[in-house]
């Protein structure tokens, strides 16, 4: 059956020293107090060698938020998936909105991530989502089979291995929230998309995170829906009291 998973998108914040005390202090708080489901912490590409050795990896995975649609070369200020890998990192976040639109990653450009990220035997959370206008115009669904290309040419057992976070782009970091009956809906929709490409196996061993504004007053909710596998979290990943309170949302 498929995994329940918070994980944690720290974006361009914290110092390293101010990433290693947050990750120590979350390890003390997970060490203290196990979750009930897997707990992952994405963190900017210089946090990751230095974040990797203080969490218990039985607890805590560690993941980077991009990684390069090459494999190696002159790619100046490119990070390559082996190089992530090589910090001990398991997981990697791909196709995050805010890299879809501040960076111009296409289609096509994070279906190479992708493979270059499983081919490293990192864990892609394979992001998609509508900005608000998709959404007021009825159009999420179509939006979100359109993103799937990118993993929809990866074999059934390579399917099997990716993670997908659900992101609607007018919930991130704006406090409005998918209300839970909108995020099981299209979870619903996105999982049914799954079992026709791949059969229903693949489908329901599949974890869809929901993302946007997520916080531990509406955690609970979200993920008392049938195919809503957890969160990815932003802004409330940032602080331990914040980011525990939605892990404790399945206990
Ligand atoms: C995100 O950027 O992945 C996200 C969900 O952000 P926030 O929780 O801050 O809305």
């Amino acid at each position: 059956m498929r995994k329940n998973i918070v994980a944690g998108n720290w974006k361009m914040n914290k110092t390293l020293q101010e990433g290693v005390a947050l990750a120590k202090e979350l390890n003390e708080a997970l060490a203290a107090d196990k979750p009930n489901c897997d707990v992952v912490i994405c963190t900017p590409f210089i946090h990751l060698a230095s974040v990797t050795p203080i969490v218990d990896s039985a607890v805590i995975g560690v993941g980077a938020e991009n990684c390069a649609d090459k494999v190696s070369g002159a790619y100046t200020g490119e990070v390559s998936a082996e190089m992530v890998a090589s910090t001990g990192a398991q997981y990697v976040i791909l196709g995050h909105s805010e890299r879809r639109s501040y960076y111009g990653e296409t289609v096509e450009i994070l279906e190479e991530k992708v493979k270059l990220a499983l081919a490293n035997n990192l864990t892609p959370i394979f992001c998609i989502g509508e900005v608000l206008e998709e959404r007021q115009a009825e159009k999420q669904n179509e939006v979100v089979a359109a993103q799937l290309a990118s993993v929809f040419t990866l074999s059934a057992e390579d399917f099997s291995k990716i993670i997908l976070a659900y992101e609607p782009v007018w919930a991130i970091g704006t406090g409005l929230t998918a209300t839970p009956e909108q995020a099981q809906d299209i979870h619903a929709y996105i999982r049914s998309l799954i079992a026709e490409k791949y059969g229903n196996e693949v489908a329901d061993n599949c974890s869809i995170l929901y993302g946007g504004s997520c916080k531990p007053s509406n955690a609970k909710e979200l993920f008392a829906k049938p195919d809503v596998d957890g969160g990815l979290i932003g802004g409330a990943a940032l602080k331990v009291a914040d980011f525990k309170g939605i892990i404790d949302a399945f206990k």
